[in-house]
Parts: structure tokens; C-alpha cells; sequence
């Protein structure tokens, strides 16, 4: 599973922090960061979902009120949102 984070989209409500520990918040930014992750394009960021922690993910792309959190399975299907 991977995660793709478009930080440009973030509007800093910080819902994805409470859900899973990858999303940290960048207070100064008013934009949430994701730890381990690669910027593929200009301010998105993608990540390997660890096994233990795709419920997590699934949930903080869910708690985002922009869908600036998309998940895609193995296939590059997108799950959510
Ligand atoms: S929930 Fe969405 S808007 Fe809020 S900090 Fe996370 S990515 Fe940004």
C-alpha cells in the first residue's frame, strides 16, 4: 500500500496527525509533513504504508477534509478517498 500526501492541497487542520504518526504537524507551514516520504512532483509526497499501519493510513486519508491524503493498494488502485 502507498500513500500520496499533496501538501500544496493541506490546509493545516491537522485531523491525519491524530490518526496515524507518519502525518506530523509543521505549525510554522500551517501544513501537516509526512515523514519517510519521497516528493515525486512539486509538494506531493508518497510513501511505502507498512503493513501494521495501513489501517491508520486508511483512516488519516478518510480524516482529511481537502483529500490532500489519497491511498492506493499494491495494484496502484486508489482506495480512499
Ligand atoms: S487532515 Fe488534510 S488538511 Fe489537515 S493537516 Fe492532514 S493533510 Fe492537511
Amino acid at each position: 500500500m502507498k500513500v500520496e500526501f499533496d501538501r500544496d492541497t493541506c490546509i493545516g487542520m491537522f485531523q491525519c496527525v491524530a490518526e496515524w504518526d507518519a502525518f506530523e504537524k509543521d505549525e510554522d507551514a500551517g501544513k501537516a509533513n509526512l515523514a519517510d516520504s519521497e516528493e515525486t512532483d512539486d509538494d506531493v509526497f508518497v510513501r511505502e504504508v507498512p503493513d501494521d499501519a495501513e489501517l491508520d493510513a486508511k483512516f488519516a486519508a478518510r480524516s482529511c477534509p481537502v483529500d490532500a491524503i489519497v491511498v492506493y493498494d499494491d495494484d496502484g488502485e486508489q482506495l480512499i478517498p
